[in-house]
């Protein structure tokens, strides 16, 4: 196995070495801030990208010095063959880093065989330790199975990161009680600043500095954390006594656009420049078409340079966007 050297920059000098991979809009729950009750319009099978297109554009990814991919969606526990296809990340890609994003509803059940295909990583998401506020918020029962895969994940000594979503009015008085996840035990969690994107845009999200002097409240001082954590953005800070850390990502009061590295691919194969923005290449054309493999890192470096500066959240309307299309 070789890992390439070479990084891509784009046009405003920041080197993209990260990719997020969208495999499926589907999901097994309903978040407020993310699915519709009644679940998302089918997106017709032939539309989707197939593994092994997927596994193409990864490939021209680490070509280009893309090192990390993350695999997401919707729920990509929800895919068929997601094992195999991460083995093939790991094997065939060549790519150093391959992690997964999950609701963990399924995760206990695909431990064994995500180790065995090489996965580095596991984020779970979850926005609250209390059963009701849990279905009030992903519409859906379940709360004990997230909590056992993220025991299994723990005693698996999988690298483990829990993402919580603060919502005002809806989960306030869990930020305390998930924060304590990392005093006990070497997983970091991580707050994530609600972004007004889809169905997001109807809530009141709780911004870090708040959600900060909470935790100072209850824990003590928070030191910032020098190291580096994963390729994301969250900085990170430790409380005494804590085993892991506690991070935050924080893309409205904490803008991290000037460091950003990454591209998204969704599950229909656009290859999206940021969050914010539907300026991309559409791969799947390039794929379809018969592209070659240089055609496709030909694609991949146009759509580096169409990267922008930043976000406009605080600009633009983001209601018609879909975050289980995007992969968060
Ligand atoms: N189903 C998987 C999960 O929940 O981890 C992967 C996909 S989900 C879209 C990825 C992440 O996006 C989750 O941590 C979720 O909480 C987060 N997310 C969804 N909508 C969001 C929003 N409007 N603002 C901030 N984070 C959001
Ligand atoms: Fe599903 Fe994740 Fe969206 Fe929740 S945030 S509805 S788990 S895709």
């Amino acid at each position: 196995m070789s890992w390439y050297t070479f990084v891509v920059q784009d046009g405003f000098g920041r080197n993209i070495d990260y990719l997020r991979v969208s495999v499926t809009d589907k999901c097994n729950l309903r978040c407020v801030y993310c699915m519709p009750p009644d679940g998302v319009k089918q997106v017709r099978h032939s539309d989707m990208l197939r593994f092994e297109e997927v596994l193409r554009v990864c490939s021209a990814a680490a070509r280009l010095g893309v090192c990390g991919v993350k695999v997401t969606g919707g729920e990509p526990l929800v895919r068929r063959g997601l094992t195999g296809f991460i083995r093939a990340l790991k094997q065939s890609a060549c790519l150093k880093n391959v992690t997964l994003t999950t609701n963990g509803l399924l995760l206990s059940g695909f431990l064994d065989e995500l180790l065995e295909a090489g996965i580095d990583a596991v984020n779970v998401s979850l926005d609250t330790l209390n059963k009701d506020v849990f279905r009030a918020i992903t519409r859906s029962d379940g709360f004990e199975q997230v909590l056992y895969s993220i025991h299994a994940a723990q005693e698996a000594s999988i690298s483990l990161k829990i993402n919580a979503v603060p919502m005002r009015g809806v989960n306030e008085a869990d930020i305390v009680p998930l924060a304590e996840l990392a005093r006990q035990k070497n997983v970091h969690v991580r707050f994530i600043e609600l972004m007004p994107l889809g169905l997001g845009a109807r809530i009141l999200p709780i911004p870090q500095a708040e959600v900060k002097a909470a935790l100072t409240q209850a824990f003590g001082t928070l030191e910032k954390f020098e190291g580096r954590l994963g390729n994301g953005p969250a900085s990170y800070y430790s409380a005494a006594g804590f085993a892991g850390k506690i991070g935050f990502i924080s893309a409205l009061s904490h803008s991290f656009c000037g460091s950003c590295n990454r591209l998204r691919l969704t599950g229909t194969g656009l290859l999206k420049t940021c969050l914010s923005s539907d300026i991309g290449v559409d791969l799947k054309a390039v794929i379809r078409s018969g592209g070659s493999d240089a055609a496709i890192d030909a694609a991949f470096r146009s759509a580096v340079m169409l990267k922008p500066a930043g976000h406009d959240f605080h600009t633009n309307q983001h209601v018609k966007k879909n975050m289980y299309s995007i992969g968060g």
